[in-house]
């Protein structure tokens, strides 16, 4: 049976805005040892602005409205900022299909042509060569029809407590913080290091966070705990497979938040700490 004094940690956690899913997690989340961060829209505030529009064969706004077009049906925090980029009117009877590729982007057909949209592996893995402009940021590439049309940077900032977040954990002696990606190596590397995580692993597929989670588990020691706290669709498999996933619960996709064994109502990553010292406190209290 679960001892009273859980349910007193519970409540507790949830008058910050923290939800516990069950008394093990208290348990759990008193022992952590490792926190493990997806980026975005987990440390970052998963709005990105468009800050660059590079055409290479029709002009910006065309090049604005086939991303748009073609990401019309997706939630992805991209695809948001595409569709707003573009701002006007979507005319939706030119698409005439959509496919999403977790950690690539967009293939579709638009009228009548295959276009594509997402990052470097997916232009490589469809076959065309793609042009940088070098920006720090997330780079969004564009082919139409068999010719590569051009691309766009977009960025997304830090959120305001992501700092205070990760320097908390560590002066509560937290041993291993680190950052997975699917975001490109220079954007993941520069918000790691705007935010002190040395332990950063970028361009990382669905599969790949959740293999690198699992040789983290392995490299832990005894009742040592590993958080990972993440937001996406595409996060539910490593949020089950850690010992205590962490989700957001405003932005975070229904996926996570039902995968997760403990939820941030506000978003914000500075609970964490909070809700470490307040398993820490009720563990206290059960032994
Ligand atoms: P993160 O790991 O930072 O949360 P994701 O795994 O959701 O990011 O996506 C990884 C990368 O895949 C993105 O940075 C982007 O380059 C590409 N990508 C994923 N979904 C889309 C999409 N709908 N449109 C364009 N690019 C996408
Ligand atoms: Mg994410």
């Amino acid at each position: 049976s679960v001892p009273l004094s859980f349910f007193g940690g519970i409540g507790g956690a949830s008058r910050h805005g923290i939800l516990v899913k069950g008394g093990q997690y208290m348990e759990r989340l008193a022992n952590a040892e490792t926190v493990v961060f997806d980026k975005t829209g987990t440390l970052t505030l998963g709005i990105f602005k468009v800050s660059a529009v590079h055409p290479e064969i029709c002009s910006r706004q065309e090049l604005l409205e086939f991303a748009a077009l073609a990401e019309n049906g997706s939630n992805h925090p991209i695809a948001v900022s595409l569709r707003d980029a573009f701002g006007g009117e979507l005319d939706l009877k030119r698409v005439q299909k959509t496919e999403e590729f977790a950690g690539r982007g967009i293939r579709a057909v638009i009228d009548g042509k295959n276009v594509y949209v997402g990052n470097s592996r997916w232009m490589e893995e469809s076959g065309f060569a793609w042009q940088s402009c070098h920006k720090v940021g997330t780079t969004v590439h564009v082919a139409v029809d068999g010719s590569y049309a051009g691309h766009i940077v977009i960025s997304d900032a830090l959120k305001p407590d992501a700092l205070e977040a990760v320097n908390h954990l560590k002066n509560m002696g937290i041993r291993r913080i680190a950052m997975l990606t699917g975001d490109n190596k220079e954007m993941g590397e520069h918000v790691a290091s705007q935010l002190g995580i040395k332990d950063v692993y970028t361009q990382l597929l669905p599969t790949d966070k959740v293999a690198l989670v699992e040789k983290m588990l392995a490299q832990k020691h005894g009742k040592d705990t590993l958080a990972f706290v993440g937001d996406g669709m595409n996060d539910a498999p490593v949020l089950a497979r850690a010992d205590i996933g962490i989700a957001m619960g405003g932005m975070g996709s229904d996926a996570a938040i039902e995968a997760a064994d403990v939820v941030l109502m506000d978003d914000r990553p500075s609970r964490i700490a909070d809700a470490i010292s307040i398993a820490r406190k009720t563990m206290w209290i059960v032994k």
